[in-house]
């Protein structure tokens, strides 16, 4: 082609070259796709294995067994990987911690499940009719982590999985997280920070993954009033802590309630003379009587939101509420952090839409967002801060936290090719890639 046309040129030949990219299937990725075909009983066979295991969060024994049995399956891949304990006092399991290098320079890739289920089984619970299973955390996760292995084990196959960089952090806590969060995430947080992306297993849908989530907290005010005869209130006894205590809540409702993904629920509220209040328990007890003006109150609450930004403006907001005391009154709020927010990002829609293509190569259709309000929290918010990431990538089933979950088996099937898809395409990209721009670019 002659100079005049060769940018014109240029754009007419890589438009075709991109597009075949995107849409089939190189001879590598078939054969992946066919390794999992012919994987798919087996696979099957370790999902009804680890299943059959009972591992509810508070049952340590039961979630480093389960555990154990992911630990030597991703040994035997290559993996190095340690049961990492929690110290006692935070009476959790720990959590299992596998480590794969490959090529330098190769995008890193943290890989993230969790090994604990809501419910404890009796013993063996898996119960299979055709296409569907019926077993607790079949769906959620344990089908993820099953998932997560069959797509690694076909990569093998491949050949490509020795370039591939990849951390797995199993948690072992994740229905109930120990606390201090600080000690028993902090393994999954170090994880985040040698890693470029993550993605994570819980349940998953057909046409749809999350890029963004709300974050959780607490809030906590309490009031409290001149305790006097009831015929003084609104004079010189003051108003009491039960009308402050009502006025702040409703002070939050008519200046914060309507924006969009903040919700803030008041969850309890107590108030009298003696009031007794269990912050952690979330339970209490109240005495008074109808002719004295009450000395104080409590109210209980969450707040939810989707970024750190609106977490402060809101609290900000609150503690101004707060600070107009009613005449004879005084009150005080304070806030809990629990999970961070999962902010949607360029970057994670990036990951979404190849993501998307995948799925689209092989034929299983498009992927969109989850509208960010439809999750609740997750281990991924404890690494959205550091580093983008999808999640919702697992298993398709019902009923989770449920003793009625199921597990639909045909979609595990779609589900691992997926993942091993993205695994594939995302490890020809450079780590320099996927670093995170700053917010204000
Ligand atoms: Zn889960």
């Amino acid at each position: 082609m002659n100079r005049m046309t060769r940018a014109a040129g240029a754009l007419l030949l890589a438009a075709p070259f991109a597009l075949r990219a995107q849409t089939a299937l190189t001879p590598t990725e078939t054969k992946i796709r066919e390794t999992l075909q012919k994987s798919h009983d087996e696979q099957i066979a370790y999902l009804e294995r680890v299943v059959n295991i009972p591992s509810s969060t508070l049952n340590l024994a039961g979630v480093r067994k389960v555990g154990a049995v992911f630990k030597a399956s991703l040994d035997s891949l290559g993996f190095e990987s340690k049961w990492v304990s929690l110290p006692e006092a935070t009476q959790r399991a720990g959590h299992l911690v596998a480590e794969h290098r490959g090529r330098a320079g190769a995008v890193r890739i943290l890989l993230i499940g969790h090994v604990d289920t809501v419910v404890e089984p009796d013993g063996p619970n898996w119960v299979r009719t055709d296409s569907i299973a019926k077993g607790v955390g079949g769906n959620d996760m344990k089908g993820g982590d099953v998932i997560i292995l069959y797509a690694l084990k076909a990569l093998q196959a491949a050949g490509t999985l020795k370039d591939m960089n990849i951390t797995i952090v199993f948690t072992g806590d994740e229905e109930h997280p120990g606390l201090p969060l600080s000690v028993t995430r902090k393994d999954l947080i170090d994880a985040a920070k040698r890693n470029d992306i993550a993605l994570a297993y819980e349940g998953g849908n057909r046409s749809d993954a999350t890029t963004a989530r709300r974050g959780a907290s607490a809030w906590r005010v309490t009031t409290t009033g001149r305790q006097a005869h009831s015929a003084g209130v609104f004079g010189g006894a003051g108003y009491g802590a039960i009308y402050e205590l009502a006025r702040i809540v409703n002070e939050f409702r008519v200046q914060l309630a309507g924006e969009q993904y903040l919700t803030f629920n008041v969850g309890t509220i107590l108030g009298g003379t003696d009031v007794e209040y269990d912050t952690v328990g979330i339970k209490g007890t109240t005495a008074s009587k109808l002719n004295i003006i009450p000395k104080s109150a409590v109210a209980h609450g969450d707040l939810r939101f989707i970024s750190e930004e609106q977490k402060e403006k809101t609290r900000a907001k609150m503690r101004e509420i707060v600070a107009k005391h009613l005449p004879g009154t005084d009150a005080k709020i304070n806030f809990t952090d629990e999970y961070p927010a999962m902010s949607p990002t360029a970057g994670n829609a990036r990951l979404l839409a190849l993501y998307d293509t995948a799925s689209t190569a092989l034929g299983y259709g498009p992927v969109r967002a989850l509208d960010p309000g439809a999750r609740g929290a997750g281990d991924i918010s404890f690494v959205a801060p550091l580093i983008d990431g999808i999640d919702g990538l697992g298993a398709l089933g019902t009923g989770s936290h449920a003793p009625e979950e199921r597990v639909n088996l045909n979609a595990l099937q779609m589900q691992t090719e997926r993942t091993a898809l993205l695994l594939e395409r995302l490890s020809r990209q450079t780590s320099a890639s996927f670093a995170r721009k700053p917010a204000s670019e």
